[in-house]
């Protein structure tokens, strides 16, 4: 079972949390995987870039870590404080074994030893997300979201299923905060998951998909009130009906589009492969006779995307014809089976968005996304167009 900030936010939350691990210990064996209660992470970062901008990577591990470590450790009380055993334990404790990568550790290994015999004794184990140890013995944690891949990582090691509690019971075609009759999903396949996670919908953390794809790990995303009986199953080969399933956004992009000359079509592509490695998301590259274009798009993140675009433009020097960043974008994607290959969706899609009146700036097209990029002012109009035309509902009120 794994909850996340929003489900822990405050000692009331805690408690309700507290009292749905207890009971269902009295039936079955249970690892807690708990995230940092609601917003401490971005507080905890937000200090440390005050003292330093960007703070050293290995210091802000420890730092992000304490956020779980809290959060653990009053989980455990609280569930103690109802008669029940519970122990809190670390990521390294776990032996979560990661690669050395600070702020973006993969796991590489789980040794559940420890947790094993917890449970074995008769505890409810409770661990902190996000975080784990590396080769080196130096705390690591897995990037912003990573509680669902400990809570993954940890079931696959168990040999248990994963369930992953939030405020929402499952997920949904849009943002039900922004679209009035989006509906839940009650099965996605892996891919599809993932391209919604990387268009930017806030339900699972991507490379907790990605392992639970490899591990065949089933997913049941599911509300933290256990009277909201909702949820979604997100596995292999579920009964998929092929089309756009959902809408997603993120909305605050940034696009470098690089004019380069003289180089052959295959520089291009090696050097768009090069520029992916560098986990740029949304890259396309259009050839034009012996030039190319190079289009990147990334999520704005405090200036930091704007210098990084800065830093290529400068690393590719003389091939570089033009140059233009462009910021106060987003993004928004239609996921689903077939999406990118089928002509009539985006055929549709474009439909719509002129309908609303929506300019779009540009085009991508991923495994299982057709994104759209688009002013940052047009996001919503553009959510709420799409679903209408690709989802719909029943009409609403307001
Ligand atoms: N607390 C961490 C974060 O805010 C990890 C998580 O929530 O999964 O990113
Ligand atoms: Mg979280």
């Amino acid at each position: 079972m794994k909850f996340g900030g929003s489900s822990v936010a405050d000692l009331e939350r805690m408690r309700r949390v507290a009292a749905r691990i207890a009971e269902r210990a009295r039936t079955q064996p249970v690892v807690a995987v708990v995230s940092a209660m609601g917003k401490t992470t971005n507080e905890l970062v937000r200090m440390a870039r005050e003292l330093a901008d960007p703070p050293p990577t290995r210091e802000l591990d420890m730092l992000l870590t304490t956020g779980e470590r809290s959060s653990m450790a009053l989980l455990a009380i609280a569930i103690r404080s109802r008669g029940q055993q519970a122990i809190s334990l670390t990521g390294s404790q776990c032996g979560i074994i990661t690669d050395h990568q600070h702020g973006r550790a993969r796991i590489m290994e789980v040794r559940p030893f420890r947790i094993v015999d917890e449970l074995a004794a008769g505890n409810v184990v409770i661990v902190g997300g996000f975080q784990g140890v590396s080769y080196k013995r130096e705390v690591t944690t897995l990037g912003r979201g990573g509680s669902d891949t400990t809570a993954v990582a940890l079931a696959a090691a168990l040999g248990a299923d994963c369930e992953i509690y939030s405020d929402v019971d499952g997920v949904y075609s849009a943002d039900p905060r922004e679209v009035a009759d989006a509906q839940r999903i009650a099965e996605l396949d892996y891919e599809a998951m993932q391209a919604l996670a990387r268009a930017g919908a806030k339900v699972l953390h991507a490379q907790a998909v990605q392992l639970a794809e490899d591990r065949g790990i089933a997913i049941y995303a599911r509300h933290v009130e256990p009277g909201i009986s909702g949820q979604t199953v997100i596995r292999r080969n579920p009964v998929e009906r092929p089309g756009v399933r959902a809408v997603a956004s993120d909305p605050a992009i940034a696009t470098l589009d690089l004019e380069l000359r003289a180089l052959a079509p295959a520089r291009v592509g090696a050097l768009a492969e090069r520029l992916g490695g560098l986990g740029l998301r949304y890259l396309r590259v259009d050839e034009r006779g012996a030039g190319g274009l190079l289009s990147l798009s990334q999520r704005t993140d405090a200036g930091a995307i704007l210098r990084r675009f800065a830093a290529i433009t400068r690393a590719l020097g003389p091939v570089v014809d033009a140059a233009q960043i462009r910021e106060g974008l987003a993004m928004v994607s239609c996921v689903g089976a077939g999406v990118e290959e089928r002509p009539e969706i985006p055929k549709r899609a474009l439909a719509a968005l002129d309908a609303a009146k929506v300019v779009i700036r540009g085009v991508r097209t991923d495994t299982r996304s057709l994104a759209f990029v688009v002013a940052a002012e047009h996001r919503r109009a553009a959510v709420v167009a799409l679903h209408a035309a690709f989802i719909g509902g029943p009409p609403t009120a307001g």
